[in-house]
């Protein structure tokens, strides 16, 4: 038993259980299309998505180096909520009305995933819970009273602070000295939703060419539109919309655009009821503690616990994980905090462990653009908030085409201050590797000092968030 894994890799769990897609056409030589859409993650089949739906005649192509959610969008915690990269800097640049708008966005945005998913027919295990966030250190439970007054500042009056006993109520987490709760969060099997959303926009007539990787995008010039090149043949189209998130470094161009950052899961084998009976956990309530290397959890629909947080952050030179193999030391790690939350789990099996790849630009903000003096577009940058965003961004996209294709002028989405942001570049090598690399180990000692009784905040941290340009 012990730290016994069964399977390590294979995309991840959600895929695991699924079986296997059946593969789809790749592209079979050069063609034209009105939007090109690189990436079959939620970023890609979103815009696929709400494009056709706005306009059946346009003729929409999504190019997918692997299989739709390959990437994130298949492998990660299965929170749908309202967080997103940025909102103290948007407040900055834009003021604050405009980050309580673009706030305001992302909670809608919840429920606007959840009715398209229902509408639609999809079956993503879906139950719409809150967001639980614990404390238990005093240090954290500092962090999350200044936590919930910021929410209230940024307008999320329904964001509430729990006493242990109120938390121990919902779910009860050793060692637990506060909470918080927010109503803006679902639970969700993420593979079923990227798998519901490729099978709908299919059926909308969008073509899917999945084993074909885009290796350049190119601006539209005087003589020819945008493109989007492949060994298999170009696409040209009037828009070529980027949605290739944590693995952008790989296209012509992008290697320091936005950093890939690894983020690794695991899965136990399902609990029994005696163990639900101790731990509650009855509304599925998305849970996340205030570490500073954080971790995320979600009680699954086969009653697993789905637990994930920062494994190796980053690789040298951008490199990526083969399709999702997570180093021994990083399963023990997630173990040892699934067994610090729930010692009752102790001696449950871990069943299956994965990593993936998010976006992260150097000032830690995500972005969507379209410019349509290059026809091209691109959305990403979320850190570890996309299951959300990716919607928001998609009708962003949506709405920036069509002001360009129609008579339509600005909307609600084409002003929310993420439009249009933009940031310098990472470093080159050996600095980017330096930096996130010093940037964990620096928030894990910080982690390792107040978990051993440290009272406040420890002042690493703080200088982290400062190098690493998050704060
Ligand atoms: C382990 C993990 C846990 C996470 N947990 C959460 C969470 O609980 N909540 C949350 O909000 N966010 C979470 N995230 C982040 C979230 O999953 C992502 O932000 C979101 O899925 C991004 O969607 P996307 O479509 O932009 O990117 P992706 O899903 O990564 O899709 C990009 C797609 O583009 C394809 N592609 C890449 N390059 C090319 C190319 N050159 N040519 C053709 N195709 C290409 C890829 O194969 C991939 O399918 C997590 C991420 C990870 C890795």
């Amino acid at each position: 038993m012990g730290t016994v894994t069964t399977t390590n890799g294979g995309v991840s769990f959600w895929y695991a259980s699924l079986g296997a897609p059946e593969p789809r056409r790749p592209l079979d030589g050069s063609t034209e299309v009105d939007v090109c859409v690189v990436g079959g993650g939620y970023t890609g089949l979103w815009t696929a998505y709400y494009l056709k739906k706005a306009d059946p005649s346009l003729r929409v192509a999504v190019l997918e180096q692997r299989f739709c959610g390959y990437g994130a969008s298949g492998r990660n915690g299965g929170w749908l909520y309202g967080g997103f990269a940025g909102r103290a800097a948007f407040a900055r640049s834009h003021g604050k009305d405009a980050a309580i708008r673009m706030q305001q966005a992302m909670n809608a945005s919840v429920d606007e995933v959840i009715r398209a998913a229902d509408a639609e027919g999809i079956e993503a295990d879906i139950v719409k819970g809150g967001v639980l966030e614990v404390a238990r250190s005093r240090p954290q439970l500092a962090r999350l009273q200044a936590f919930v007054a910021e929410e209230h500042a940024f307008g999320q009056q329904d964001q509430l602070l729990l006493s242990a006993t109120e938390a121990a109520e919902r779910l009860a987490v050793a060692g637990t000295l506060g909470a918080s709760w927010s109503p803006h969060g679902a639970r969700i099997q993420p593979a079923r939703l990227v798998r519901g959303l490729a099978a709908t926009v299919l059926g909308l007539g969008v073509e899917v060419y999945e084993g074909t990787t885009v290796t350049e995008i190119r601006p539209a010039g005087a003589e020819r539109q945008a493109q989007a090149v492949t060994a298999r043949g170009t696409v040209s189209a009037r828009f070529v919309l980027r949605a290739t998130e944590g693995f952008t470094a790989a296209l012509r161009g992008q290697r320091r655009t936005w950093l890939p950052m690894n983020s690794s899961m695991i899965v136990t084998d399902p609990l029994p009821a005696s163990f639900w009976e101790q731990v509650g956990w009855q509304r599925r309530e998305t849970l996340g503690d205030l570490a500073h290397a954080y971790m995320y959890a979600q009680r699954t629909a086969d009653d697993r616990i789905a637990l994930g947080g920062r494994g190796v952050p980053y690789r040298f030179g951008s490199r990526i994980d083969h399709d999702g193999a997570t180093a021994q030391r990083t399963v023990d790690e997630l173990r040892a905090i699934l067994t610090a939350f729930f010692p009752a789990a102790a001696d449950t099996r871990v069943a299956h462990a994965w990593s993936g790849v998010l976006g992260v630009p150097r000032d830690w903000c995500c972005t969507v653009e379209l410019d349509p003096r290059t026809g091209l577009g691109w959305a990403g940058g979320y850190v570890g908030s996309g299951v959300t965003t990716a919607n928001l961004a998609a009708r962003t996209l949506r709405d920036l085409v069509l002001r360009e294709t129609s008579a339509a002028g600005e909307s609600e989405l084409t002003t929310l201050p993420w439009v249009g942001h933009t940031v310098r570049r990472w470093e080159p090598e050996p600095l980017r590797w330096l930096g996130v690399h010093s940037m964990y180990t620096a928030f894990h000692a910080a982690d390792r000092q107040e978990r051993d009784g440290r009272p406040t905040t420890s002042p690493i941290a703080r200088v982290a968030d400062r190098i690493a340009g998050r704060h």
